[in-house]
């Protein structure tokens, strides 16, 4: 199956397929391709107050506004996993992305969920990467840069997104000079 059952919207496998694909698109037009990784903040607590299909329910809502913000027919969202998400925009920058994904925390900021009279809010950090596809690089790179983004937005204090800066740099590298294929599968054991 490519869906999430709680969701509704794409699984990790289905995010996995679609950003091989993009990747490879985005390689051939010479095009940028950006992600998001969208993880809400403290959930545990959420699942510890509310009880698990509170959250379940808050799972289902954070997903649903994704997909509403979502509009360009070239951007992707998927549940990346437990309460992480994942946004693909192909053909924008980061810059564009770090809008787009304000523009998510934002909205997921503003939604609520009634659990017996009680409305239940959360917030979520985000990690912006992008990056025009190199031969010499891979989609994994553009996935490990997006997550240490997030890992620094939690750290930060968390409600923010964080993009990377690093990514451009490392690529003009790479082109100069290529990559080993032992980094490359170091990089893809990862995931
Ligand atoms: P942080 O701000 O650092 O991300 O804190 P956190 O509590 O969100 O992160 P942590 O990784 O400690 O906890 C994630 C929680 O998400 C724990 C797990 O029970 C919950 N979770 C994962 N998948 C599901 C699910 O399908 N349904 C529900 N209700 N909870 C889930
Ligand atoms: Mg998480
Ligand atoms: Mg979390």
């Amino acid at each position: 199956s490519l869906t999430d059952p709680l969701t509704g919207i794409g699984n990790r496998r289905a995010f996995n397929e679609q950003c091989e694909r993009e990747w490879r698109r985005a390689l051939r037009a010479r095009e940028e391709l950006s992600i998001a990784l969208i993880d809400i903040d403290f959930f545990k607590s959420v699942n510890d107050r509310f009880g698990h299909p509170a959250g379940d329910r808050v799972l289902a809502e954070v997903g649903k506004v994704l997909m509403a913000e979502c509009k360009r027919a070239s951007d992707f969202v998927a549940r990346y996993g437990g309460e992480e998400f994942v946004l693909l925009m192909s053909g924008h920058s980061s810059a564009e992305a770090e809008q787009v994904a304000e523009r998510m925390r934002s909205a997921i900021k503003g939604a609520v969920v009634a659990v017996d009279g009680q409305e239940i809010g959360v917030t979520v950090s985000v990690g912006v990467a992008g990056m025009r596809p190199a031969r010499q690089s891979s989609r994994f790179e553009l996935i490990k840069a997006a997550d240490l983004a997030l890992y620094q937005a939690k750290r930060e204090g968390r409600d923010r997104v964080v993009t990377d800066r690093t990514l451009g740099a490392v690529v003009a590298d790479v082109e100069s000079t290529p990559r080993s294929e032992e980094h490359t599968s170091e990089l893809q054991s990862q995931f």
